[in-house]
């Protein structure tokens, strides 16, 4: 017998706890304010508060914290304890008001903000989101917030996803109630995150200045076996890997998250988790929370839990599908094909509007998952390209083919179909989900968004969809809400919408040579570094769709552009840094010591031997001492170029760094990586791929 279904959420403040708990009407009036996103009383926080204390307390927590997701990739906590002194005694109390539930004033003048609380007086503060569970996690009471400035500019990733999943939903109203059908009356998104991350031993990473830096190796010489065996993907889990992956599901467990699959992936010491999906808000908490678990659930072990994109060159990076649907507060997904006339016909519309929405704004999908890590994954052999496109399977393309042309569709049966009067042919779930090399696929009920790296938040991209989703939608509604003929105009938007935005459809090979030609006669978008992403988000456009939405004010679009353009600056420069000093103190002294020995060795046996028995050793010496001074002159280099970046900002460093650092510290690591394979052993002074990749049994 296991108590998983007793331990599950037992953490979490949750519906059944506050139902419990609460006096009633302080109950429904919660839950109403929690789902009207309006503001909570003060005499309704009181009483909130003091429960959940009650319950913290019993739970064993001492602390409670405002927890918030600013502009970082990770969430930012500050621990204060429930204490307060009784007055005229020296005795305390433990004490938590309906105030601190609320509100937070974290010192967080270090956060990101581009220039957002540049005046004094813009100090930011946290408010509880109460449509997010409360949680206690290591002695603290953890409080989901929004974080924003006192003129109520968002400073973080979950006030604008909230409001671009209100903005979305109302959309979704407006197309349901053209159907009067049993699909309810309005929809949250919801979404899966899969997370892939690596594990290595901790002695072992620590001995690897890059990895505790940048989260990457900026070198190292391929393995003898990299993947190329294909035995690591859903191969058996080795006992430590299994013990930890173990107490990962039982912490998420008791935290409510829905931890669901386990496996191993395609390369060596890599694995993935997934979890069953839920409203786009809690998945992106709870995704947040995952990758905070793992890695100190990974120290326990005596492991690392490595979430950068791409750890290790020639082997498989990190990713985060994605998952994202419609489900209507009917319990209804929007995206499954329904089984009549009428829902399926409003399937199409939904199916259509998204890619018309895919189509319309490929440049901020793209710039949402645009991060100096991801940059190293994506475009490469065993990611999406940076291209977007949609997959939709065979049998939905030809569908969408034959309705453009009003032609009969020839699927399994022969059929003509009038959307709106006619039930659609069964579109077989697996059919859909063949292309593994589709950045956005549409998988039977869902579509899967492949870009995300796996140290991304998945706001970003949420945000993204959600907004350019709801465009579309608007649109469609406010040209069927009048209409005479619906049935008519409808097929009319379908065929239309179809001929405008196929080019997007495209279901073959996405990792090849030539869908980047044919991407390119189509006048599709190929971005394939952050710093060519990045300017997107401040065109006309995408202001205009943002602030139409209520998403992001002007202000919030340029505050964020500028933090991304400094955070992907920042990551390169700091990398520059840490490669150069990792050769100046390690790589050049070894291969120094390792010339010595060299030289010695040629000098005795030499003098026994005769010229002729050194010659190996000399032509060792030769190139080791070449690629030496070759990397000391590269190093001049990168050391003269990351002191000019830092005299740059905004665009023009982000430029430079991809230009000019970027493409030395590749010429660094070919000499480096070349060195490492002829420098002896005992003289190298890092682990090699071998020592990292196969580290952990
Ligand atoms: P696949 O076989 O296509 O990978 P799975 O059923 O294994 O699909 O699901 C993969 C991920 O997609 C899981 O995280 C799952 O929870 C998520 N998912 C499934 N259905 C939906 C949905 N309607 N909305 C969002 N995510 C979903
Ligand atoms: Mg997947």
């Amino acid at each position: 017998m296991n108590d998983i279904p007793e331990t599950f959420g037992s953490a979490v403040f949750n519906d059944e706890k506050m139902r419990e708990r609460l006096p009633k009407e302080i109950y429904e009036s919660l839950k109403k304010t929690a789902e009207s996103g309006a503001r909570l009383e003060a005499s309704i926080a009181d009483v909130v508060a003091e429960k959940m204390k009650e319950w913290a307390c019993e739970m064993g927590a001492t602390h409670y914290t405002h927890w918030f997701q600013p502009m970082t990739n990770i969430t930012a906590e500050k621990h204060d304890s429930f204490i307060t002194p009784v007055k005229g005694s020296d005795r305390i109390i433990m004490e938590f008001r309906g105030k601190e539930l609320s509100y937070g004033e974290p010192d967080a003048s270090s956060l990101p903000n581009g220039g957002l609380r540049a005046t004094f007086e813009a100090r930011g503060y946290t408010a509880w989101d109460p449509s997010s569970y409360a949680f206690v996690k290591d002695g603290t009471l953890f409080i989901p917030s929004v974080f924003i400035s006192y003129s109520g500019e968002a400073l973080d990733k979950k006030t604008p996803l909230l409001r671009s999943v209100q903005a979305l939903g109302k959309q979704v109203s407006r197309i349901l109630a053209l159907f009067h059908n049993a699909s309810g009356t309005t929809a949250t998104p919801t979404v899966g995150a899969e997370q892939e991350y690596f594990l290595i031993d901790k002695e072992v990473y620590l001995k690897r200045p890059d990895l505790v830096t940048c989260g990457r190796t900026l070198f190292g010489a391929p393995p003898a076996k990299g993947q190329e065996l294909h035995d690591h993907y859903f191969g058996a889990i080795k006992p430590r890997v299994k013990a930890f992956m173990a107490d990962l599901d039982r912490e998420l467990w008791k935290l409510g998250v829905l931890a669901k699959t386990k496996h191993n992936e395609a390369a060596p010491s890599q694995h993935e988790l997934a979890p069953l999906f839920t409203g786009a808000n809690v998945a992106t908490d709870h995704n947040q929370l995952t990758m905070s678990v793992m890695r100190t659930i990974a120290e326990k072990h005596g492991l690392v839990c490595l979430l950068h994109e791409k750890p290790f060159k020639g082997v498989n990076g990190s990713g985060k599908h994605n998952n994202w649907s419609l489900l209507s507060d009917t319990g209804v997904n929007l995206l499954a094909p329904g089984e009549t006339p009428s829902e399926n016909a409003q399937f199409l519309l939904f199916l259509t509007a998204i890619i018309k929405a895919v189509d319309d704004h490929q440049d901020l999908l793209r710039m949402s998952v645009a991060t100096a890590s991801n940059d190293h994954r994506l475009g490469a052999n065993e990611a999406p390209p940076a291209i977007i496109s949609v997959s939709l399977g065979e049998e939905l393309t030809d569908l969408l083919s034959a309705l453009e042309k009003n032609a009969t569709y020839h699927g399994k049966e022969k059929v003509q179909i009038e959307i709106g009067a006619d039930i659609l042919p069964k579109i077989p779930k697996d059919t859909t989900d063949r292309n593994r090399t589709s950045p956005f696929a549409f998988t039977g009920n869902k579509f899967e968004f492949r870009m995300p790296g796996s140290s991304l938040s998945v706001s970003g991209p949420n945000i993204v969809l959600n907004t350019i989703v709801a465009e579309a939608l608007d649109d469609f509604a406010t040209k069927l809400e009048h209409s005479e003929n619906f049935s008519a105009d409808l097929n009319k938007l379908i065929r239309e919408t179809i001929v405008l935005h196929k080019r997007i459809i495209f279901n073959g090979d996405g990792y090849s040579k030539s869908w980047e030609e044919e991407a390119e006669k189509r006048g599709l978008l190929n971005l394939k570094t952050t710093a060519d992403a990045l300017p997107c988000f401040i065109k006309e456009k995408s202001r205009k769709l943002f602030e139409k939405y209520g998403v992001f004010t002007e202000a919030e679009i340029y505050s964020r552009y500028q933090i991304l353009l400094e955070s992907y600056s920042t990551t390169v420069d700091i990398e520059a840094l840490t490669i150069a000093d990792m050769v100046k103190r390690n790589i050049l002294p070894a291969a120094e010591a390792y010339e010595n020995e060299l030289c010695d060795i040629i000098l005795k046996k030499r003098d026994i031997l005769g010229e002729e028995s050194v010659r190996t050793e000399k032509t060792v010496l030769e190139r080791t001492s070449s690629l030496a001074e070759n990397l000391t002159g590269l190093l001049g280099d990168l050391e003269k170029k990351v002191a000019y970046s830092k005299g740059l900002t905004g665009l023009p460093q982000a430029i430079y760094c991809k230009e000019e650092i970027l493409p030395t510290m590749a010429e660094i690591r070919e000499v480096i990586d070349s060195l490492e394979r002829i420098v002896d052993a005992a003289f190298w002074r890092f682990p090699t791929y071998n020592d990292l990749l196969y580290s952990v049994n």
